[in-house]
This record gives C-alpha cells, sequence and structure tokens, in this order.
C-alpha cells in the first residue's frame, strides 16, 4: 500500500477566502501572494484557483515562469525586486513588476540602456526595518523612477510589521509615517497584508496584498481564520497502521518522554517531521481520528513526533480500527491550535509539507 499521508487543497475555499477578501477590502485591488508555492498548498493550483485576483505576488521569477505557464495573464509582482541586470529581460518577457527597495535596485534600472519596459513598485520603510527606503527619500526617488522613460508606473508601497495586533500602536505609527510621505495625487499604494484587511480598514487603499487570508489562516493570536469568516484550504490526513496495547509503567517512543498512566491503545499514525508535522508539537497536541464506526474523536498525540510516525492515546476512541483517517489540520481542527501548540504560526506548517506528501483537490 502506498503511504497515505495526503495533503488536500479545497479549491472552492480559496475561491471563498478570495470573495471574503473582496468583501472586506470592497474598493482595493487585491494582490493574492503566492510565494513558497502558495504557502505550500501548490502554485499552479492556487493561482489557477485564485484567478480572479487583480495581481498575484511571488518570491521569485521562476515562480512568475510557472504561472505565466500555466496560462494565467494577470499582473504579477515581484515582492523582493530583481538583484541582476539580467533580471531585466526576464521580467519584461513575463510582464512582471519589480519592487524597488534598495539603492543596487535603482542603480540596475539607471543603467539599463536597452530602457526595458518595467513598472516599479517604490518599497518605503515606515518602521519594521526589513526591506524599504526611509520616507524621507520616498519624493527624490519616485522623481528618479519617473524620469526614467522605461517606468509606466509607480506604486508606494510598505509593509506592517504589527498588524496582527488590532489594539497595538505600532500599526498607527507605520500608516501615519507612510501618509507623511508627499504623494502624487491619486497615485497607487499598498499597505495591508492579511491581518490589516482583517482588522486595520484605514490601511486598505488601492491594493491589498493578501496571503494568508487566501489558504484560510489567520495570524492573529487566539484567532482561527474561522472566526474571520475564511475558510481552511488544506486538510492534512493519514490513516492509522497500527493499534498497540500498552501496559502501565510502559514508556512510549524516543526517549521515553511519555509513559503510560494505565494499560491502554496506543494508536501510530502514518505521518511525522518527514512529512512536515512539526517535531516540536508537544505530547497532548490533538488530531482527529475519523472511525468508521464511532464518529470523528480527537485524540492527544502521547511521545515525541518522531520522522515518520507519530504515537497517539487511543483512551478516548474505543471505536478506532487500523486504516482509519487521521486528520492533521483542515476545517475540522485550525492549523492555528497545531501552531500554537507548537510555538509557530499556521503558515509555518503549510509551508513546510514535504515532496513525499501526495497532494488532492477537493
Ligand atoms: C508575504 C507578504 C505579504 C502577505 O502577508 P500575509 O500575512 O500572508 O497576508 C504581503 N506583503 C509582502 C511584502 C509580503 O512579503
Amino acid at each position: 500500500m502506498a503511504r497515505p499521508t495526503s495533503a488536500t487543497i479545497h479549491i472552492d475555499a480559496l475561491r471563498h477566502n478570495l470573495a471574503r477578501v473582496r468583501a472586506l477590502a470592497p474598493r482595493s485591488k487585491i494582490m493574492a501572494v503566492v510565494k513558497a508555492d502558495g504557502y505550500g498548498h501548490g502554485l499552479e493550483r492556487v493561482t489557477r484557483a485564485l484567478a480572479g485576483a487583480d495581481a498575484f505576488g511571488v518570491a521569485t521569477i521562476a515562480d512568475a515562469e510557472r504561472i505565466r505557464a500555466a496560462g494565467l495573464s494577470n499582473r504579477i509582482v515581484l515582492l523582493s525586486g530583481m538583484d541582476d541586470p539580467f533580471d531585466l529581460p526576464l521580467l519584461h518577457g513575463l510582464d512582471v513588476d519589480t519592487v524597488v527597495h534598495h539603492d543596487s535596485q535603482l542603480a540596475i534600472l539607471e543603467a539599463d540602456r536597452e530602457r526595458t519596459p518595467v513598472r516599479a513598485w517604490l518599497k518605503i520603510d515606515t518602521g519594521m526595518h526589513r526591506l524599504g527606503f526611509p520616507p524621507t527619500r520616498a519624493a527624490e526617488l519616485r522623481a528618479r523612477l519617473l524620469a526614467l522613460p522605461q517606468v509606466s508606473e509607480v506604486v508606494l508601497m510598505t509593509h506592517l510589521a504589527s498588524s496582527d495586533e488590532f489594539g497595538g500602536t505600532q500599526t498607527p505609527a507605520q500608516i501615519a509615517a507612510f501618509d507623511a510621505v508627499d504623494g502624487v495625487p491619486g497615485e497607487a499604494c499598498s499597505l495591508s497584508n492579511s491581518a490589516a484587511v482583517l482588522g486595520w480598514p484605514g490601511a486598505h487603499r488601492d491594493w491589498v496584498r493578501a496571503g494568508g487570508a487566501l489558504y484560510g489562516l489567520s495570524v492573529v493570536a487566539g484567532k482561527t481564520g474561522a472566526d474571520f469568516g475564511l475558510r481552511p484550504a488544506m486538510t492534512l490526513a493519514t490513516r492509522l497502521i497500527a493499534i498497540n496495547r500498552v501496559a502501565a509503567g510502559e514508556p512510549i517512543g524516543y526517549s521515553a518522554t511519555w509513559v503510560c498512566p494505565e494499560d491502554m491503545d496506543i494508536g501510530v499514525a502514518a505521518i511525522g517531521y518527514g512529512d512536515g508535522y512539526p517535531r516540536s508539537a508537544p505530547a497532548g497536541t490533538p488530531v482527529i481520528v475519523r472511525c468508521a464506526h464511532g464518529g470523528d474523536v480527537r485524540v492527544p498525540i502521547v511521545g515525541r513526533v518522531s520522522m515518520d510516525l507519530m504515537t497517539l492515546d487511543l483512551r478516548g476512541a474505543a471505536h478506532a480500527r487500523v486504516g482509519d483517517p487521521v486528520v492533521l489540520w483542515g476545517p475540522q481542527l485550525p492549523a492555528e491550535t497545531i501552531a500554537a501548540a507548537a510555538g509557530t504560526i499556521a503558515y509555518e506548517l503549510t509551508c513546510s509539507i514535504t515532496r513525499r506528501v501526495r497532494f488532492f483537490e477537493a
């Protein structure tokens, strides 16, 4: 039998989430952020499902090539911009916009004797201090870009560091820093990631850049995507491949970190960190066993997650049988719950699924 570990991508959930983002930011265009293989959901399937988006945001030119090869003609934005003069003809050939966040990139544009046509997204650092120019340079840089005959359009953008804290002070400070830039009236601008779409309507403006929300995921502490009307786009599942009776006092798994408090059934599910399930998920992290006779039962992991396998406390699932499906996350069990237990965010979980997991669409 083939290994039963699978990721099922819910195409209608992706479409629903795009419609939800549109409803939340009705006056904005939507850039669907699809970096890291569509947050691990599969670039081609995600971009086809989200073909109604106004643009796609990618991290690599190779991803733009894949989107074009899939036959999609949506606008595409290279979020970290180019880093080599040879990128310019590639961007032009694929009709991809570039972010300009550093003097080295402006130098490439200004040195281009071919005058390769390009659209630019000028990135201003309003306080995250990762990528971008200081706001004091925005006017000068915009003027230099627009002085280049090959640059047909400049969109002003910034990235928010703490938009997941709805009551926080950093986001208003970043919005104020952005608004202090002496903008050209009517000039397009873009500030919002998913959390700002959900919680900061004042930051929506012309373009929102939504990633996680489109996959039904939330990074807001204590909230799941469903709390915002989003639907998880991935179900990660496997099957029980063994059920073993283990005596009271016997240890389970590597380093004997968990000891049976009584005689009990231990289930073994065919998934582990070699599939992308986080090894950092501690004992007590829930999974759902879909008992063929007895319905869905939430049971805890016991012992360490290993490379190919995990062990489950089946005391609450008397009807469980070898072969029953086990759901690791999905609509019935939010990835946010697993991420919180493992000390990370749901984005990292979906991005970490490995190549041996088989993907399906539903
Ligand atoms: C990844 C990314 C986004 C999307 O962030 P989400 O939290 O997934 O919505 C938006 N803008 C930029 C520049 C990004 O790199």
